[in-house]
């Protein structure tokens, strides 16, 4: 069987139904329910969701006719045996294309509505993956607040003369007008940013990008295709770590890059096996079967989110909350509408810098301090000395990210442990405080 082209599961149909293009803002508005707890529950939403939920759960299900599997088998070999001399199979050896590993492929290029996409064997390698598809020394407008690795790397190739790189303000619309009124290669965009849940607008960067004959590439990491899709805004490639919520549960490190045009693809697979980036049957296995509960997960994530944004807002000791369903977030009316949910993770300031983050992390129950994030277990980072520790302290300085930011990756526990939890751990903070800050705290609560 040729993976990439299952029998029953092919991309765009659905056991020969056509799958309708998924969504469209004009078509599908975001609701505009006043149940803070609801924002994507309106009618149109959830028919629109009907089938991007029916394929993923489905995804390679019975799709292998010789032995009627419900469940797709897990092809763990390196290589495949010739027919004979000169008879090359679908497959020749697993660097180059595995079949479930293209499994896992189909179904992300089908969520993103991409007309193919590569596996990788991380985060890191999609992205990498994605910087060949520009010609050395090209030109790389990336935001300066983007996750720590992607900003190592680009930094990397900014100081070894492989790119030229320029990190930008992507909520500075000056800087992005005068960045993209002169010709680029690629755009790199990260929305929700990391950590500070920054929003940019895909489809206007995407415009002023394309005048500049520049490719747009989309870390679409932090919502999944369930909550954004970047090719149907004017990406031309989307990136993700799967991961974080694709497989969801902490245990595969992988990536993908889905492309909008056969011929981007086709240099991804051309570069993917060149350079050996390509992800591992096993993880490819994992990661399919994580992505079945893609949605039923996401629904319980963003519960926690909203409700834990919106608790945390009014607790004294935290100075600022981030999260784009927050009606004062700057990019929430922009999440509104290029979104259809305003994520799981959750960014907050404590006041009392570095001692009270300590007492903040020392004791939780709940959240565990990890880097990371989308799994179904919660999650704290220190983004200054954990995930953006690559970063030097003028750029972490520029891109915001204060000593006393956490940023909670929320999960799927009951919600009054997670509320409980947190209520513990920022009564002990509290407790570093010098009286006047704490009179201070308490007062503008
Ligand atoms: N993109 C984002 C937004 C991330 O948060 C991460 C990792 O945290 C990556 C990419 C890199 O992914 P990986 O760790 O799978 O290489």
């Amino acid at each position: 069987m040729d993976a990439t082209k299952p029998s029953r599961f092919t991309a765009g149909t659905l056991r020969g139904r056509p799958v309708r293009p998924d969504w469209t803002e004009a078509e599908h508005p975001v609701s505009s329910t006043s149940d803070p707890f609801a924002p994507w529950q309106g009618a149109a939403a959830a028919n629109t969701r009907a089938s991007q939920v029916t394929q993923t759960v489905r995804a390679g299900i019975e799709c292998d006719d010789v032995t009627g599997c419900v469940v797709p088998p897990l092809h763990l070999t390196s290589t495949f045996a010739f027919r004979g001399f000169g008879e090359k199979r679908a497959y020749d050896y697993t660097r180059s294309g595995n079949p479930t590993r293209d499994l896992l492929a189909v179904a992300l290029a089908e969520l993103e509505q991409g007309c193919g996409a590569v596996v990788t064997a991380s985060g890191m390698a999609a992205i990498t993956l994605t910087g060949y598809l520009i010609p050395a020394g090209a030109r790389i407008i990336a935001p300066h607040d983007c996750y720590g690795g992607t900003y190592r790397l680009f930094d990397a190739w900014r100081r070894r003369g492989e790119r030229c790189v320029e990190f930008i303000d992507f909520g500075d619309e000056a800087a992005v007008l005068v960045a993209l009124s002169s010709p680029a290669a690629l755009v790199w965009i990260e929305t929700p940013s990391n950590p500070l849940l920054r929003i940019t607008d895909i489809a206007a960067v995407a415009a002023l990008a394309h005048a500049q004959g520049a490719l747009v590439a989309v870390d679409n990491t932090f919502l999944s295709p369930a909550w954004q899709q970047p090719l149907a805004l004017g990406a031309d490639v989307v990136v993700h770590s799967t991961t974080k919520y694709l497989n969801g549960h902490s245990d595969v490190v992988g990536g993908a890059v889905v492309a909008r045009e056969p011929g981007l693809h086709e240099q991804l697979v051309w570069w993917a096996n060149c350079l050996g980036l390509t992800g591992a049957p096993f993880d490819s296995f994992l990661t399919l079967r994580g992505l079945r509960t893609l949605h039923a997960r996401l629904e319980h994530h963003g519960r926690n989110a909203v409700a834990l944004a919106h608790w945390l807002e009014a607790q004294p000791n935290v100075r600022r909350v981030w999260y784009p369903g927050l009606p004062h977030h700057p990019g929430h009316e922009l999440a509104k509408r290029q979104q259809r949910g305003f994520g799981a993770m959750v960014t907050l300031e404590l006041a009392g810098g570095h001692e009270a983050v300590r007492e903040f992390l020392n004791g939780l129950e709940c959240f565990s301090l990890a880097e990371s994030l989308g799994g179904v277990e919660s999650l704290v980072a220190h983004p200054a000395t954990m995930t953006h520790a690559a970063m030097d302290p003028a750029a972490r300085e520029r891109a915001e990210l204060t000593d006393g930011l956490l940023r909670l990756s929320i999960g799927i526990e009951a919600l009054e442990d997670l509320r409980a939890d947190l209520a513990l751990a920022l009564a002990r903070a509290a407790r570093v405080l010098p009286q006047p800050l704490l009179r201070q705290a308490v007062a503008a609560c």
